[in-house]
């Protein structure tokens, strides 16, 4: 083939942008594999190990050779397993044909929006939001629609401003309690005051709770406050940060029958499933269990330390100021205190895109900039680093703004 062969790509992609997160965690990888010690606060990964029991349930998957294909969306076992954990979390019974499984919450994520949006609907997504609902809106034709939230109310939408995005072409509205990247954590009350804006429209709820887990505030949930919604919810989630299984890739989706039932059907014609030994080891993760519950806890009690941590070590750094974030394990200071001023060597950033350069390139240390999450003026920083790295992260950023 010729190298002056020029490929022309689908339209839908002519918007795409990759993933900044997984760029940032590219980005970090080189820089390190050339000797550069470089601290990341970028991509939102536990530094944990997955717990002991879910390793071994996975090793014993493969020695009983669990190697084989499973149904689309997963075993019986482990669909029955996530229904349990559905039903109690929501205090909804979910039946099993309410339940798929993914590779990841993102897949789930993605197969939400391709069994839902067509070409010409909306999808109400709440800025600051996670870098891959915009896209994966677009990829199913769907036009994001972005109420930019604000630090006066703790980054949480408003239910004016939800009002005011509603049209008769909603087809989505998501919502993420705890937030990436802000790690807002919404009340009851202002979810009921959500829900009596969202009962006036006929718009599918999608409700990504993958950091259900990670809150320090009582964790309220979406049909928990408002369960007469159930019958046009779907409940996005996963073991990656709750169980520290980011690689193991493993999500679920639940929601109504005929939905699930869709995102199956595209399930079957796509990847089909996550890795089987993959999904014995979610077994072991979604069966109750004290030993599983207090490794859980341990690290979350570990990621609220860190958050007080690096949110003190922020205060002291001029130029620099930070809502206090109740969930997840990510800090959004607001950063337009360094902007359009010289900072050490005389450079001048005018946006958090370029400070973001600049903290890599000078201080070495990587974080996300709020450009990606439709957030200027703000970077994100993931916490899930150990507190010797917070410090010396923390120390560096100082050093090189002062
Ligand atoms: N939702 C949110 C809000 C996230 O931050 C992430 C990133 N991990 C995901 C979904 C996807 O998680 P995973 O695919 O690793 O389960
Ligand atoms: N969700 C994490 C983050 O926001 C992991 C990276 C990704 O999946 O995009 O950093």
């Amino acid at each position: 083939m010729s190298v002056k062969t020029e490929y022309r790509l689908a339209r839908r992609l002519a918007q795409l942008e990759p993933s900044a997160t997984a760029a940032m965690n590219a980005r970090v990888q080189q820089l390190r594999a050339e000797g550069i010690k470089v601290i990341s606060f970028s991509v939102g990964e536990p530094d944990f190990n997955t717990p002991e029991p879910i390793k071994v349930a996975a090793i014993e998957a493969i020695n009983k050779n669990r190697t084989h294909y499973t149904p689309a969306g997963g075993t019986l076992e482990v669909r029955k397993v996530i229904a349990a954990r559905v039903s109690a979390d929501q205090e909804i019974p979910y039946a099993l044909g309410q339940i798929t499984t993914t590779a990841g919450a993102k897949e789930g994520l993605y197969l939400a929006f391709q069994a839902l949006c067509d070409e010409g609907d909306e999808a109400i997504i709440p800025a600051p939001y996670w870098v891959s609902y915009v896209e994966q809106a677009r990829l199913a034709g769907a036009t994001p629609i972005t109420p930019q939230t604000t630090e006066a109310t703790g980054f949480k939408v408003t239910p004016a401003q939800l009002q005011a995005a509603l049209s008769p072409r909603t087809r989505v509205v998501m919502l993420n309690s705890p937030s990436n990247p802000t790690g807002a954590v919404y009340s009851a009350d202002e979810l009921a005051a959500l829900a009596d804006v969202l009962r006036e429209s006929d718009a599918i709820i999608i409700a990504d709770e993958i950091y259900d887990a990670i809150s320090y505030v009582p964790y309220a949930r979406w049909l928990r406050v408002a369960p007469d919604m159930a019958d046009r919810t779907l409940i996005v989630n996963g073991a990656a940060k709750a169980y520290a299984m980011t690689g193991w890739r493993f999500g679920y989706v639940a929601g109504p029958q005929p939905i699930i039932t869709a995102i199956k059907d595209i399930q079957s014609h796509t990847s089909t499933h996550t890795a089987s030994i993959t999904q014995d080891a979610a077994v072991k993760a979604y069966t109750p269990s004290a030993e599983l519950d207090e490794a859980v806890q341990t690290m979350v009690a570990a990621f609220h330390k860190r958050r007080d941590l690096i949110l003190s070590l922020l205060a002291e750094i001029p130029g620099v100021s930070c809502n206090v974030p109740d969930g997840a394990f990510y800090v959004f200071p607001n950063v337009t205190g360094l902007l359009n001023k010289p900072l050490k060597n005389g450079v001048v950033c005018a946006t958090s895109d370029d400070l973001n350069n600049y903290l890599l390139d000078q201080a070495h240390i990587a974080c996300v900039s709020g450009e990606s999450f439709g957030a200027p003026g703000y970077i994100r920083l993931s916490y899930a680093t150990s507190e010797d790295e917070i410090v010396e992260g923390m120390r560096r950023f100082r050093e090189s703004v002062s």
